[in-house]
């Protein structure tokens, strides 16, 4: 089995030197994990092939959950095999102190652990355990490599032994901090959900319609960070933001007082982009202080960049002076198209081909930063399309998605921001034409109507996945079997907030909902059942590994639409001209939220981008004086 090269290490299969129900349950779940999960603990008789043990720099540096964390690196080097071989652990603490109680603080431990707590403080919370006087076997870790997983076996002394020592109140506390961290339903989210659904207008409350029923919308900053280095043709933002001096302090305050808005007005969780001029240009310690300050209000960040940016600058961004990780995630979109002139080493791309080395060496600056530091990564690809490149779209969809990047996003070109900016007739190009070419380099039919974010005229997506060279879909839009298990979905999982929540969080949430709801679990069988059929079945699965890719289409409108129309909205009217009627409507399920502290209020995009924008220059003029905007720290995709 080890023969082949793609195979990096692996474990044996656990069980138990005594036998009950629970252990067996416990020795079936670790296996299983092994087994899907790749999470193999040291008492799996953990092994790894030397040459990437010492590629990876060894066992990570933690307190405790070493062993856990090194399953995950490997994994993300290869492949994780579980041999057909027992490893036999002792379960005498577990028939001492308790088997069940004994699971509850291993699983307790481990979501401490990817909750993001300090593996430092997580072990001291271990230590502490090891201090009270329950327990009959005195001999206790000494140092942090005799620590390792919650649930290790006999071959060391684990968090299992110490949950044990544990006094007759601390598991109860222990209990309820877990339940209340896995609880699959937050109020407070509900109800900005009933919100943004009863704000809606009639024409998208359909069947598919994901903001009210499951999201509230994404959102993104503006005025905070407005320089850019890069010269682009039909770029929304102004000439005159693009010179303004690029300012720390400004930035974090102005993220953190129009997230606490959108906070107040949106609830407790969405996704929200860092935006509104080249955010690598911000050093990058205000660069994750801004991130921070967005995880604060409950937002999922994504940074927006033009991805021509040097690695130094993403390892200080992500780790500390000290090289630990400071962020444990990382989401950036990578916006790459011909139409933008200025970057290292291809000032004018001829052709969007020879950005493919540009945007490859970005996907692999993350790579190594994952393989490295162990910090993870979302990546979105955003392109402009025009009459210039829109033949060329296809083809940016077959090349990006063989590199790493978990989203394609096309932006159709609009009348909107600074009318130097505009050199062609984007008018030309057409949504209909952009998402045919989207679907010709997927290969495929693209439904975007199974799932939809507010407008279908403002945003088309399509959910899916790769395996190997075809793209399906998450659901096909032709089957009702599986648009009834979409309609299951909204109905017992809808309100069950997914973003920002870690997998094994998520996972128990999931579990506890179909505790609840025990026909979910037929019907998502059978659904998972469908789409593995779809794919080719179980073996081409397991053959190529399964790549999620969703495809993106946002239609930005034009400024001399939206501003009439947001001006009637605004007093309250509704428009007899069907083109602006239309407008009003769009903005009114508008996805894309920007929000205004000294107002209170929130502004679509486009309502930003077409009115807001211009006023709003000239103030960060004031505040932000122009200096001299182009940098020379870039290097060339070879260097
Ligand atoms: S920003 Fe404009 S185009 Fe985008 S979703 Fe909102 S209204 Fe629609």
């Amino acid at each position: 089995m080890l023969v082949a090269g793609d195979i990096v290490g692996g474990g044996c299969r656990i069980r138990f030197d005594h036998s009950g129900p629970a252990l067996a349950w416990l020795a079936w779940t670790s296996n299983l994990r092994a087994r899907h999960l790749h999470w193999i603990f040291g008492d799996q008789a953990l092994f790894v092939r030397r040459g990437v043990f010492t590629d990876l720099g060894g066992f990570p540096d933690l307190p405790i959950m070493e062993d856990l964390e090194m399953s995950r690196r490997l994994h993300q080097r290869g492949r994780l095999v579980v041999l057909p071989a027992t490893s036999t652990a002792s379960a005498r603490r577990f028939v001492e102190q308790g088997t069940l109680r004994m699971l509850v603080l291993m699983q307790y431990f481990k979501a401490l652990y990817f909750l993001g707590i300090d593996p430092e403080k997580i072990r001291t919370r271990y230590l502490a355990a090891r201090r009270r006087p329950q327990h009959a076997h005195p001999r206790v870790p000494h140092d942090r490599r005799t620590v390792g997983r919650p649930d290790a076996g006999s071959t060391r002394p684990t968090a299992r032994s110490a949950g044990m020592r544990l006094g007759g109140t601390r598991p109860l506390r222990l209990l309820r901090r877990l339940e209340r961290a896995t609880r699959p339903i937050d109020p407070e989210f509900v109800a900005a959900l009933a919100r943004r659904w009863a704000e809606l207008p009639a024409g998208v409350k359909t069947p598919a319609q994901l903001l009210g029923r499951h999201a509230v919308g994404c959102e993104g900053t503006h005025g905070v960070f407005p320089q850019c280095d890069l010269a682009c043709t039909p770029c929304y933002h102004s000439r005159e933001a693009n010179r303004v001096r690029i300012d720390g302090p400004h930035t974090v305050a102005g993220v953190d007082a129009q997230m606490g808005l959108l906070r107040r007005l949106r609830g407790p969780r969405a996704h929200a982009q860092l935006i509104g001029g080249e955010v690598t240009l911000l050093d990058p310690d205000d660069h994750a202080e801004a991130l921070l300050a967005m995880h604060r209000h409950g937002r999922e960040p994504m940074s927006m960049t033009h991805g021509d940016i040097d690695e130094d600058y993403l390892r200080r961004l992500a780790l500390d002076p000290d090289g630990r990780p400071r962020l444990t995630r990382l989401s950036f979109a990578g916006h790459f198209d011909s139409l933008m002139f200025g970057r290292r080493g291809i000032a004018r791309p001829g052709c969007e081909a020879d950005l493919n080395p540009y945007r490859q060496r970005f996907v692999d600056m993350f790579t190594r930063l994952r393989r490295e530091h162990g910090i993870r990564f979302f990546l979105a690809h955003n392109m402009t399309v025009t009459p210039a490149n829109l033949g060329q779209v296809a083809g940016v969809v077959r090349d990006a998605s063989a590199m790493g990047f978990g989203m394609l996003s096309f932006q159709p070109a609009a009348f909107l921001g600074d009318a130097r900016r505009w050199h062609e007739d984007y008018r030309d190009t057409t949504s209909e034409q952009v998402w045919t070419e989207i679907q010709g380099g997927a290969g495929t039919t693209l439904d975007s109507t199974v799932f939809q974010n507010g407008d279908l005229r403002c945003n088309r997506t399509a959910y899916g996945f790769w395996v190997g060279p075809h793209w399906h879909p998450l659901a096909d839009g032709d089957d009702p079997r599986d648009l009834a298990a979409r309609d299951a979905f909204f109905r017992y999982y809808g309100q069950v907030n997914f973003t920002g929540s870690p997998v094994p969080v998520l996972v128990a949430k999931l579990v506890r909902v179909a505790a609840r709801h025990p026909r979910v679990v037929p019907i998502a069988v059978a659904w998972a059942s469908r789409a593995v059929r779809r794919a080719g079945g179980l073996r081409a699965v397991a053959r190529h590994r399964i790549r999620p890719m969703t495809f993106v289409m946002h239609s930005f409108m034009d400024a001399a639409d939206v501003t009439p129309a947001w001006e009637l909205t605004q007093r309250g009217q509704t428009s007899d001209d069907p083109r602006l009627r239309a407008t009003q409507d769009r903005l009114a399920a508008c996805h894309y939220a920007m929000a205004h502290p000294d107002t209170g209020t929130l502004v679509p995009a486009c309502v930003q981008h077409s009115m807001l924008d211009p006023q709003e220059n000239i103030k960060l003029r004031r505040l932000l004086p122009i200096t001299p905007t182009r940098t020379t720290r870039h290097a060339s995709p070879s260097s």
